[in-house]
């Protein structure tokens, strides 16, 4: 924390006495924790995955639909002990895991809360993607899914939207090591260890999709695989007017029927209509 290398941005910053591009500072703020059920239905379950949000992003995507707690960092400050408290919380309600949204740049106070307090459901770390492979394999043994998203292929689409030429480079490297981790079903049919990669289709990027799920196809057999339909102008996209509409329906038919042509069966598929602005959720803090 003196020194933070948290993620690839290598700020170097004390987190005590200053800021790193992720926005945060050595303490945990967090957005909403809840019974989330809109998830992969082998990751919710029946009674929801217990899901926190934490505020920053190490990424900072210009389309974020979490921009509020993303970038605006609304929320509240809570300590190491009380995240702890809400592991068990969500527990005690049933959760299926618990479901770390966002947290990368929180990785060390996880680390924490967990040593405090380790449930006994899955511990899932959701993921942009955007990884300190040294970072995630000291966690490894913390983890038990991995739900990273895979955004971009090409460093200038990469650039424009988070400023980051080697997202994919990175990226694609850590969820090779992510997928590493053996696939296990419980007698629930909810996912207990494993990865499931997350790809959202952006509007005029079939093209850059596609050459995602190439990459994709060499780690097929090790994870599944969620070509998202739902994306929905959001953020702070003034500047980018070819963000400023959904995807149609062409483009993300041309990407999945290249997802069956790769012989991809690991895959999860959204309804088309999934692109609405009711399931991001309403923040608490
Ligand atoms: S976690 Fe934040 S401060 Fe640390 S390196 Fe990443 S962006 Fe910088």
């Amino acid at each position: 924390m003196n020194n933070c290398s948290l993620c690839p941005n290598f700020c170097k910053v004390d987190k005590a006495e200053k800021t790193g591009l992720c926005k945060t500072n050595g303490k945990i703020k967090i957005a909403k924790y809840y019974l989330h059920k809109f998830e992969e239905h082998i990751i919710s379950g029946k009674n929801g995955s217990g899901t926190i949000f934490f505020c920053g992003c190490s990424l900072q995507c210009v389309f974020c639909q979490n921009y509020e707690l993303s970038r605006n960092l609304r929320g509240k400050v809570i300590s190491v002990n009380d995240l702890a408290d809400i592991f068990k919380e969500l527990e005690d309600l049933g959760a299926s895991n618990i479901n770390l949204v966002s947290p990368t740049h929180y990785s060390n106070k996880i680390v924490e809360a967990l040593s405090i307090y380790k449930p006994n459901i899955p511990i899932v770390y959701n993921t942009h993607g955007y990884e300190n492979l040294d970072v995630l394999k000291a966690l490894d043994g913390f983890i038990d899914v991995y739900l990273p998203d895979i955004k971009f292929f090409s460093s200038s689409l990469s650039k424009r939207y988070t400023g980051k030429e080697n997202y994919f480079e990175v990226a694609s490297k850590a969820i090779e090591f992510m997928a590493n981790k053996p696939i296990v079903f419980g007698d629930d049919g909810l996912l207990k260890k494993g990865t499931i990669v997350r790809h959202l289709v952006l509007p005029q990027c079939s093209f850059d999709s596609k050459k995602i799920l190439d990459w994709f196809s060499t780690i097929k057999d090790k994870a599944y695989i969620n070509i998202m339909s739902q994306y929905t102008p959001f953020g702070d996209i003034k500047d980018f007017p070819e963000l400023n509409r959904k995807i149609t329906r062409r483009e993300y038919d041309s990407v999945i029927d290249y997802a069956i042509s790769l012989k991809i069966e690991k895959a999860f598929y959204q309804d088309f209509e999934s692109a609405s602005e009711e399931y991001i959720p309403h923040w608490d803090y």
